[in-house]
């Protein structure tokens, strides 16, 4: 496996797989690898035969100072992850290599807006993220050119937002989505869950319990989606959770739902502590 610093060489190396007739399949992450990243690996892999996982912890889709300095960075044990799950190159820039003019310098770059998938959910409670989103990747899907690359489920509204900006700027690259991955009493696994403290991970764990108790509710005829979110917002509270937003949306255009006719999907933000935690959960009648 291959660990890349600059977008000449990545480039160059690039060119090399297409002309071999490769297809590219490119995997965006902001590293601190664990089991959900590596999940996507093989999903690409079925849409493709050179395998790019991009590590970008990206300036410009935190909203505070803070977050980004937080935010864990392990390259090395990550390289060796991506080695294990079979990835063909890790693409692992210094900021300044995707922005040379500098974030505080007054220039003014261009950027992409994202568009309506992105207000509401996240996008209220985090002004400018899906913008800083749909930008960097936009780089990235320049610099790289894929044939396929993959999101997860993890972040349902980033995958809509991502899904929109290809859709709508024409961009000849298959979005593939992956399930989101939870550990095994339930957490979804995140890179940010290594900075919860142990009450703290106990709290979170409250998220996923009432997402599979709204799933079951629905399941066993429960229609009223005001029923479920009161449930499931009582249940985070209770257990010390300070709560951002529970939803219930369209799976596709994410427009909140009175009440589940057929399907929904259930979408919560929470902060355990200090650090936000995001789940959701399919709910089908
Ligand atoms: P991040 O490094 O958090 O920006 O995530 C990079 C990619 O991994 C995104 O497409 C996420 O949706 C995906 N991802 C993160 N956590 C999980 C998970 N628990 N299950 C599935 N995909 C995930």
């Amino acid at each position: 496996m291959r660990i890349v610093k600059t977008v000449a060489e990545l480039r160059s190396i690039i060119s090399e797989q297409r002309r071999a007739g490769k297809r590219i399949g490119l995997v965006p992450t902001m590293g601190a690898l664990h089991p959900g990243h590596m999940s996507l690996v093989p999903v690409v892999r079925e849409h493709s035969d050179f395998v790019v996982l991009w590590i970008f912890v990206n300036p410009t889709q935190f909203n505070s100072k803070q977050d980004l300095d937080s935010y864990p960075r392990e390259l090395e044990s990550d390289c060796r992850k991506a080695g294990q799950a079979g990835v063909d190159l890790v693409f692992a820039p210094e900021a300044d290599e995707i922005y040379p003019e500098g974030l505080d310098s007054g220039y003014q770059r261009c950027s992409v807006a994202a568009g309506g998938y992105s207000r509401g959910l996240c996008g209220a409670t985090r002004p400018g993220h899906f913008d800083g989103v749909v930008s960097v990747v936009t780089i990235f899907f320049n610099i790289v050119q894929p044939d396929a690359a993959v999101f997860g489920e993890k972040d349902y509204q980033q995958l809509k937002v991502i899904q929109q900006l290809v859709h709508d700027l024409h961009m000849p690259i298959k979005i593939v989505a992956a399930p989101l991955v939870r550990e095994t009493d339930g957490l979804a696994l995140s890179s940010r869950n290594q900075l919860l403290s142990s009450e703290d991970r106990e709290r979170g764990l409250s998220i996923s319990h009432s997402l599979f108790e709204a799933k079951r509710l629905v399941a066993a005829g429960e229609p009223d989606a005001a029923v479920i979110r009161s449930m499931v917002s009582e249940q985070l509270e209770a257990a010390g959770l300070k709560v951002d937003y529970v939803e219930i949306v369209d799976t596709e255009t994410l427009v909140p739902l009175r009440s589940i006719e057929s399907t929904g999907q259930l979408v919560v933000a929470a902060f355990a502590g200090a650090v936000r935690l995001i789940d959701n959960i399919r709910l089908e009648k």
